[in-house]
């Protein structure tokens, strides 16, 4: 089956957070439908069946991760997470397991997806970042040992973005485009998913071409 998600190898948290993207500034939703939510799933290594019922959970979560992230507080999140709890067993041979257990289970993988994040935070990993590229909505876990990755993709975001500048640089564009760089000369990124993505689907709904 084909991969349906704009950046695979992200933790399931990101990977939601992911399934809206704009390639080419055109707004994808894998959530969409129950259809592309399906295969969005199994390619990020959900199981079980996916409703109507847990389609709205998964949207839910979607939208309450990113405004933990992007700063707009964690009451959404936290109420997701309200619906989880921890099942512990032992088995005959006495082997511990400790599963996560969400309240209905409709709710299932979006309490996982939620998790996700905890679990990222938990391990003490610095913040997940936004794509540098203005155009980009798509959210990353920074693995590099400085942290200094910029973009989701080197090949296409970061690409782009090196021959912008490098138009900039020769005049090409106005200085409006630029953004302030933090004292070490990169740029800061302001936390703006949701605003990128209102701006899309704004831009779609009039029928304006990117
Ligand atoms: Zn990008």
């Amino acid at each position: 089956m084909n991969d349906p998600r704009a950046l695979p190898g992200e933790p399931l948290t990101l990977d939601l957070v992911n399934t809206e993207f704009a390639p080419d500034g055109t707004l994808v939703d894998l959530l969409a439908t129950a259809e592309s939510a399906r295969s969005w799933a199994a390619a990020a290594g959900l199981t079980g069946t996916l409703d109507e019922a847990s389609l709205a959970a998964l949207r839910q979560t979607r939208s309450a991760v990113r405004d933990a992230l992007e700063g707009r507080g964690t009451v959404p999140l936290n109420a997701v997470l309200d619906k989880a709890r921890v099942r512990l067993t032992v088995s005959d041979t006495l082997v511990p397991a400790r599963t996560l257990q969400a309240d209905e289970p409709a709710s299932q993988s979006a309490v996982l997806a939620a998790e996700s994040l905890l679990e990222l935070l938990e391990n003490g990993a610095g913040p997940s970042e936004i794509c540098e590229n203005p155009d980009c909505v798509l959210w990353f876990f920074d693995t590099t040992r400085n942290g200094t990755r910029r973009w989701c993709s080197m090949a296409v975001c970061g690409n782009r973005m090196k021959a912008r500048r490098h138009g900039e640089r020769k005049g090409a564009a106005t200085s409006a485009g630029r953004r302030p760089g933090d004292s070490t000369g990169r740029p800061r990124t302001a936390r703006v998913a949701h605003e990128r993505l209102a701006r899309m689907s704004r831009r779609q709904r009039a029928g304006g071409v990117p």
